[in-house]
């Protein structure tokens, strides 16, 4: 019974992650999962001869930390609450297959128990370091620039090297200090892969972190012979993995070269050209006129947004544009914002018709004949130098070309760059006007010009 019911959380798994692929059926997608996950959770219980009370206090804890966080945490601090998840989930895997060690399951360990052991307490090792420094970068309570040292990489590779020997070791006589020391070795391993990535290179990251703690869960199904754990661990696992292709593909860089290069380092090269111009402010009224004569739109949303939370006053000025007979779309790079798919929540939050989301491939080749592009807080994934500046460390990172409309206006608060610290020559584009300020107070002021 309780291998069938895991058939059926399987399969709502696969269906739910089907349809998150698309933003109408994604909320769908997620309960069908959460649906999936529940029936795993019930059969788990019911079929194990663990002490309830254990289990039920687990349950509680855990449940009262996440329903707190989840409503607690802001929209921008999102990315941060999820590396601190992946990190969870990476200790957890960690644990069982620790616990495991001292307690095998069916009494004595097999050298097919302790392969996935030793992989579930190394992977899921790295998985909480790493995702704790991923943390610490994204929420800038430390410094988000790569950290690069001599002989960085010869320590990395010692490290990996004690670790695969550890493991030959332990499949040996499966003693715990091989554990003891997978444990350390493998905490150190985390902090030196993620430290050394930095800039524009974190969504990378946190896809590769999602995929490991996903890898660390589907080992520890493999120790206590849990299937719908090894299913559910290699689904994130190897979704994870895509949305690590993808993210490589949208900044165009391989994954090597985003482990190992120290993007935005001193060391890295790639200085960019100085920026040269003066940038040319713009009023609301003034952008309000512009925007009224205007017969296509294509709205840029990025980190900004988040910060200013003006996805609501966004969707309402898109929508007093259309009715005003203007063609209206949003180009949502694959990388802006602070996670994957952060711009599709946002926007999705707000009620955006799905339809009118659009991608770069599809925006860029119209952008020529586009009246207005209207920047909402992004920059990096907006910056000409990624296509114009060879020197530029964003050189080939795939953007959107709003400098190519007729007209571009950009809604942020300074001058400053964006998170990869890299100078934006669009703000001294002979067509782009600043509308400088917060941008949810910009847009709102937009929408009284509009309705007065
Ligand atoms: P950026 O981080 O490049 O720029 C955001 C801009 O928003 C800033 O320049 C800031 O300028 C502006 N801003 C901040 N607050 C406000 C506000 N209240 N009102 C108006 N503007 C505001 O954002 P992008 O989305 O363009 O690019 C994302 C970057 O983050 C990329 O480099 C990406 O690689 C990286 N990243 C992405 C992740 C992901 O998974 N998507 C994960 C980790 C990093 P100012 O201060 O002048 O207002």
């Amino acid at each position: 019974m309780q291998e069938f019911v895991y058939i059926i959380a399987s399969v709502l798994f696969i269906l739910g992650l089907k349809r998150l692929g698309s933003a109408g059926t994604a909320r769908q997608g997620n309960m069908l999962s959460a649906c999936g996950m529940g029936l795993a959770v019930v059969a788990t219980l019911v079929g194990s001869g663990f002490s309830w009370i254990w289990i039920l206090l687990g349950i509680a804890i855990g449940s009262a930390i996440g329903a707190v966080a989840a409503k607690k945490v802001p929209m921008t601090g999102m990315p941060e609450m999820v590396a601190l998840f992946n990190g969870s989930g990476g200790i957890a895997s960690l644990f069982v297959g620790w616990a495991s060690q001292v307690n095998p399951p069916g009494g004595q360990l097999t050298v097919a128990q302790a392969i996935p052991l030793y992989l579930a307490v190394v992977i899921g090792g790295v998985t909480f370091t790493g995702s704790m420094i991923a943390y610490l970068k994204l929420s800038e309570k430390i410094d988000g620039k790569p950290v690069q040292f001599k002989g960085q990489q010869i320590i990395s590779i010692a490290l990996l090297g004690a670790l695969l020997a550890g493991g030959l070791l332990f499949t040996f006589n499966f003693s715990g200090v091989w554990i003891v020391l997978a444990v350390l070795l493998s905490f150190a391993f985390g902090v030196m892969v993620v430290i050394p990535i930095g800039g524009a290179d974190m969504p990378v990251v946190i896809a590769l972190l999602n995929s490991y703690s996903g890898l660390a869960a589907c080992a520890a199904g493999f120790i206590i012979s849990n299937t719908v754990l090894i299913v559910a661990g290699a689904l994130v696992g190897a979704s994870g993995l895509i949305l690590t292709g993808i993210m490589c593909k949208a900044m165009n860089r391989s994954l090597s070269n985003v482990l190992f290069s120290g993007f935005g380092s001193a060391d890295a090269g790639g200085a960019g050209k100085d920026v040269e111009g003066e940038a040319k402010p713009i009023s609301a009224d003034d952008t309000y006129y512009i925007l009224e004569s205007a017969s296509s739109v294509v709205f840029v949303p990025g980190y900004g947004m988040a910060v200013a939370q003006a996805q609501h006053a966004v969707k309402e000025l898109g929508a007093l544009l259309e009715a005003n007979g203007c063609e209206v779309s949003f180009a949502i790079h694959p990388v802006a914002g602070r996670m994957p798919g952060h711009m599709n929540v946002l926007l999705a939050e707000a009620d955006v018709p799905y339809e009118q989301l659009v991608e770069p491939d599809d925006v860029n080749p119209n952008m020529a004949a586009t009246d207005v592009a209207i920047v909402i807080g992004a920059n990096d994934v907006v910056n000409p130098a990624a296509r114009t500046d060879e020197t530029s460390p964003l050189w080939g990172m795939p953007i959107i070309n709003v400098d190519l409309a007729k007209t571009c206006i950009v809604l942020k608060r300074s001058l400053r760059p964006g998170y990869a610290g890299v100078e934006n020559p669009l703000f001294f584009c002979e067509n782009t006007r600043m509308l400088l300020g917060d941008a949810k107070a910009s847009v709102q002021a937009l929408v009284t010009a509009f309705k007065e």
